[in-house]
């Protein structure tokens, strides 16, 4: 019996639905002859920012230079701290260790995976400058009890948008009834991330939602000065050529991937709304399986990844048995930011991201993935989770 493997992501049907378009824009910029910035750039800007709803948005190189650039076009800069998650990708606490400032962690929420807005306040010291809210696997974190504490302490708020595009906040909690009484998250509601703090990093690495063919990031802000600030530090420092003010970077989103992304762009509602199908599918399929948890299909989640908890320390177990009938999944992430080797012995443990770390396992997830696949797959998990069970009892 030939045994097709399943992978974590395949992007060959979405590429294979829009060919076409991808060729013609592609051709288009070849023939313009115009490769760095120009009317590809400015186009992309323009449709990204009227669907995220924001005044400003400045492609980038990727998410990295993104939150980077975003963080200093703030004024955020040496000496500073900034609170964040440590369930995250490392370029999250990167960016900020890279312009010079200090990444503060607070933990997590068990329900989201997302920052733990209870965790906040006793972080905060003289120092802290802004808080970088993680949207993790496209699920909007708490961001109106965020933006009540930054409020209060006259602190920053940068979201790292890089797992969530078109994601909607519908209020803090995941089955949100809106009957609680909250000015901020009344303002708020319906927006989409990124349009929520001062400023907002994508990424379009390709494996993301709105994902490019190479490297890309895009910054938003509805705040003219940061917009500004941001287009200069794109471009070594310079509104003028060969005027540099201040010391900034190369990092410009390519004409080439601009353009791919303008065509992606008008698909991108319904790959998200086919990814929270996929979500849906899986907790039916998934419901009510001893030490298995399901996440939830939280209101605005756009399921960048859709991660599951493996409970009575089985995770690992469960991971390779699939691995060994062809089944691709992830663990994002197995070491909490704080516990990695570049800032070993600078920080303590994180009792929640630690706990999920040792649990969580990203099943596959695109747009196009099918129910039979689907199945399979959890058909596969549920047997694996059983053996575990048995071998436990033994
Ligand atoms: C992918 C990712 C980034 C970085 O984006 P790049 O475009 O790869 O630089 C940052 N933060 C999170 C949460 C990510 O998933």
């Amino acid at each position: 019996m030939s045994q097709t493997r399943i992978p974590i992501l395949d992007l060959k049907p979405q590429y294979q639905a829009i060919q076409a378009e991808i060729q013609a824009a592609v051709h288009r910029v070849l023939e313009s002859g115009q490769f760095i910035l120009g009317p590809e750039v400015r186009e992309f800007e323009a449709a990204a920012a009227a669907y995220l709803g924001v005044k400003h948005a400045i492609g980038v190189n990727s998410g990295t230079d993104a939150l980077m650039i975003a963080l200093r076009a703030l004024g955020i800069g040496p000496g500073d701290e900034v609170i964040t998650t440590p369930f995250s990708f490392f370029a999250t606490a990167e960016s900020i260790s890279n312009i010079g400032a200090k990444p503060v962690f607070a933990d997590i929420e068990v329900g989201s995976f997302n920052l733990d807005p209870n965790a906040i306040a006793d972080k905060i010291t003289s120092k802290t400058k802004a808080i970088l809210p993680v949207h993790l696997y496209g699920n909007p974190a708490a961001m109106s009890r965020i933006l009540a504490i930054a409020e209060t302490h006259n602190l920053k708020v940068v979201e790292d948008c890089a797992q969530a595009f078109g994601a909607v906040y519908k209020g803090d909690c995941i089955s949100c009834d809106g009957t609680c009484a909250d000015d901020i998250r009344d303002r708020i509601q319906g927006q989409r991330v990124g349009a929520i703090g001062h400023a907002g990093a994508f990424s379009f690495f390709p494996t993301k939602n709105l994902g490019a063919y190479g490297d890309g990031g895009l910054i938003v802000t509805n705040d003219d000065q940061v917009a500004e600030l941001s287009q200069m530090l794109r471009v070594h420092g310079s509104k003028e050529r060969y005027r540099n003010e201040i010391l900034g970077y190369n990092s410009r989103l390519d004409a080439i991937q601009a353009a791919i992304l303008g065509v992606k762009l008008r698909y991108i509602d319904t790959w998200n709304q086919h990814r929270r199908e996929v979500a849906e599918t899986y907790t039916r399929l998934l419901a009510n399986v001893d030490a298995i948890v399901t996440p939830a299909i939280a209101a605005g989640h756009v399921f960048h990844q859709y991660t599951i908890r493996i409970l009575n320390g089985q995770r690992d177990r469960v991971h390779q048995r699939l691995a060994d009938q062809g089944i691709s999944t992830m663990i994002y992430y197995p070491v909490p930011q704080d516990q990695l080797p570049v800032y070993q012995g600078q920080y303590p443990t994180y009792p929640v991201s630690e706990k999920l770390a040792q649990e969580v396992l990203s099943l596959p997830i695109w747009p196009e993935l099918t129910l039979e696949i689907q199945e399979k797959i959890a058909h596969a998990l549920i047997e694996a989770v059983k053996e575990s069970g048995q071998a436990s009892i033994v």
